[in-house]
């Protein structure tokens, strides 16, 4: 988020200082995480010149499916073409979250308005009417106090600027973890698309390709609250978990796998005073629907127009409690609401819910009119035309 926020208002005129507390070193050797882009992701990316970087690295997918696993069948099949007259990417991009950094640094590097400040460490702020100061150290451990007219915290779920802005991070935290594990194997033999939502009651699971080398599944299974998260993630268990899910009687070849919580919880505030939170430090939800990182960048370029607008002398400060109207009622409305339905319908139990739902989303699909209706709300359209009605 801080990368696209830094891009956009850089872009708008603006100087900015982007802190980050890892270095050339080892910001590639994070978890690839998010990956799947919507449509006005897209667009957004388009807007500063990221996505001609991220598209030769990514999977364009159309279509993306919901399977019943205890029936082994296909439920539906929806297919962003539905979206061809709202967006002029009428599908999603399958590229995750370490090329976009990667990308997107390259871009922030060269820019002469990006003072960008690599293994820094942001360690607290003041604020007063006129002024905020960020604090930051660098490696050797010496402070340094930097001072600008706004602090945007972009640094994920465990944001320190939330948390000395002192608002409640409010919601909850599933009990049971997502194991996610990664193979080089391609499932489209088998009917799969290249994003899949798998429905079991006793096994719920999702299922995305992504672009290598090596070419990737990820395969996201729940765990159960009691688990040994070492006896789980043992290669033969892993193995064995995989051939449940698709026998094929030969071993997987496991590129990589880890075990993640899942929160759902929004800040009661996005913005005190010259204090502002967008992406993870403001909203976390589950990855099922791939909410996150897209409403994090809705985030980003929601604020760059405002806060460019009040720099440049358009607009007062008054425009950011608009900015925590809007993307507060898109984080409780539609990510949250979405994510906790969607994982629902994945989990649910009771056969008769699960057959109603089941023709609930096949008969969706089949209708054009509601398709295109389903498909503006899953790729998050919707939530930004209803922001934008927030006055
Ligand atoms: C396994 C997994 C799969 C996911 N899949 C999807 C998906 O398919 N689609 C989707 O939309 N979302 C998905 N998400 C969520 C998504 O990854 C996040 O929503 C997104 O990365 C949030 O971006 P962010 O920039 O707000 O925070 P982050 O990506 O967490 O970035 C924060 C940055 O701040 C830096 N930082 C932190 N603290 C400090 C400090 N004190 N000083 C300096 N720098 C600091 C960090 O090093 C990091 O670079 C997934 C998440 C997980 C865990």
């Amino acid at each position: 988020m801080g990368l696209c926020l830094s891009l956009a208002l850089a872009q708008g005129g603006i100087p900015v200082c982007l802190i980050e507390q890892l270095g050339d070193h080892n910001l590639l050797e994070q978890v690839p995480r998010a990956g799947t882009n919507h449509p006005a992701t897209l667009e957004m990316y388009q807007r500063i010149g990221l996505y001609d970087r991220l598209a030769p690295r990514g999977i364009v997918a159309p279509v993306f499916h919901y399977w019943d696993r205890h029936e082994s069948r296909l439920i539906a099949a929806f297919d962003h073409v539905h979206l061809k007259d709202d967006t002029a990417f009428p599908f999603v991009l399958q590229c995750e979250r370490i090329k976009i950094v990667e990308e997107a640094m390259v871009l922030a590097k060269i820019h002469p308005l990006i003072d960008l400040r690599l293994l820094t460490q942001f360690t607290g702020f003041a604020q007063d009417a006129d002024r905020i100061v960020a604090r930051v150290a660098d490696p050797a451990g010496d402070e340094e106090a930097i001072e600008g007219a706004f602090l945007v915290g972009c640094e994920g779920a465990r944001s320190l600027v939330r948390k000395e802005m002192g608002t409640l991070f409010e919601g909850f935290t599933y009990s049971d973890r997502t194991l996610n594990i990664e193979v080089a194997y391609d499932f489209r033999q088998h009917g799969y698309a290249e994003r899949n939502y798998i429905s079991d009651p006793d096994e719920w699971s999702n299922l995305f390709h992504w672009k290598g080398p090596p070419d990737r599944w990820r395969v996201h299974f729940p765990t159960a609250p009691g688990d040994d998260p070492e006896a789980i993630t043992k290669p033969e268990a892993l193995q064995a978990r995989l051939q449940r899910f698709l026998a094929t009687g030969r071993d997987f070849t496991i590129v990589a796998s880890n075990l993640y919580t899942v929160h759902q919880r929004v800040a009661n505030k996005f913005r005190i005073g010259r204090a502002i939170l967008a992406g993870d430090a403001a909203h976390v939800n589950s990855p099922i629907g791939a909410m996150g990182l897209n409403s994090g960048v809705h985030d980003a370029f929601n604020l760059a127009d405002k806060l460019i607008a009040i720099l440049r002398g358009e607009a007062g400060d008054d425009v950011l409690d608009r900015y925590e109207r809007q993307r507060r009622h898109v984080a409780l409305a539609h990510t949250q609401a979405q994510t906790i339905r969607n994982k629902r319908l994945l989990a649910e139990r009771d056969p008769a819910v699960r057959r109603r739902n089941h023709d609930e989303l096949a008969r969706t699909a089949e209708d054009p009119a509601r398709a295109r209706e389903f498909l503006l709300r899953s790729s998050l359209i919707a939530s930004l035309r209803e922001a934008d009605a927030i006055a």
